[in-house]
């Protein structure tokens, strides 16, 4: 049995990547978690397998974070059955990377709808119960391309750099409630995401990364649990860049 001592996480994006890596991390510090995914029904029936392999109780659904009527659904089920949510996690995200000039309208409005809106319609469905109970952590996962553009992604930079703008003004309005917003800023991190690369992409990004290898998604993932972790009480509005030093 759960006491309720036991803080909630709800993850966006948990089926994969860094967002079941962080499920998993969540879990092992021992918060109840609650985490959407969009198809992959098998990888999530697998996590939730072994999320509550800690311990701990674990709510998969499938949701389309770009949804806000499904994404609201999805807080106030995770409230219902695992109780208020102490942390908030923003991982899902997608690529439809092109040229400018070549880019589709869809490719432009698919990537900030999930990217950008999913982001929304999670931080505005999940505040107003922060703020009432004074307390709460948020995390958005942006990108080292929303920071600095990455050319071929104009779509994916301006959804990125849009989570930055967005999660600075929301630490600075819901402070004072005692709810704090940060953003990890990703770089090369080995995931689904990255293995549709080409080996020539990787390979010149390797040369210009100091660490010289991709970052893990459980790296990524001890970051963000640290963010929404009481270490962290006294850090809100910051981007993390975690990219084995590419920026620098
Ligand atoms: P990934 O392995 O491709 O996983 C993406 C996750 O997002 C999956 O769980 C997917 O669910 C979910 N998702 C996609 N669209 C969704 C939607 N409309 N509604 C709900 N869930 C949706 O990606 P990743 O590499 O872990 O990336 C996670 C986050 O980190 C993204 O925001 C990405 O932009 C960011 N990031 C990644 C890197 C990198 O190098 N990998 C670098 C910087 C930033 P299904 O499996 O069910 O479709």
């Amino acid at each position: 049995m759960t006491s309720k001592n036991t803080r909630v996480a709800l993850v966006t994006g948990g089926s994969r990547g860094i967002g079941r890596a962080t499920v998993l991390r969540l879990a092992q510090d021992g918060f109840d978690v609650a985490f959407c995914y969009q198809s992959n029904e098998e990888a999530a029936r697998q996590l939730e397998k072994e999320a509550g392999g800690f311990g701990v109780r674990v709510l998969a659904r499938r949701v389309d974070v770009r949804d806000m009527a499904s994404v609201q659904s999805l807080v106030a089920e995770t409230e219902d059955v695992l109780g208020p949510v102490d942390a908030a996690v923003t991982a899902a995200g997608i690529t439809r990377d092109n040229a400018l000039l070549l880019m589709k309208d869809e490719e432009w409005s698919q990537v900030l709808d999930v990217n950008l809106d999913g982001v929304y319609n999670l931080c505005r469905s999940v505040v107003f119960s922060m703020m009432k109970r004074r307390t709460g952590a948020i995390v958005n996962v942006s990108s080292v391309a929303g920071v600095y553009g990455n050319a071929g992604q104009t779509n994916y930079s301006a959804s990125k750099a849009g989570i930055i703008g967005f999660s600075r003004a929301l630490a600075k309005e819901v402070g004072r409630y005692g709810i704090r917003a940060n953003v990890v800023a990703p770089g090369f991190i080995d995931t689904d995401m990255t293995s549709v690369l080409s080996d020539s992409v990787k390979e010149k990004a390797l040369e210009t990364i100091p660490l010289k290898r991709l970052g893990r998604a459980d790296e990524v993932a001890d970051l963000i649990a640290y963010l929404v972790s009481d270490r962290a009480a006294y850090v809100t509005g910051s981007v993390m860049q975690i990219d084995g030093g590419i920026t620098v």
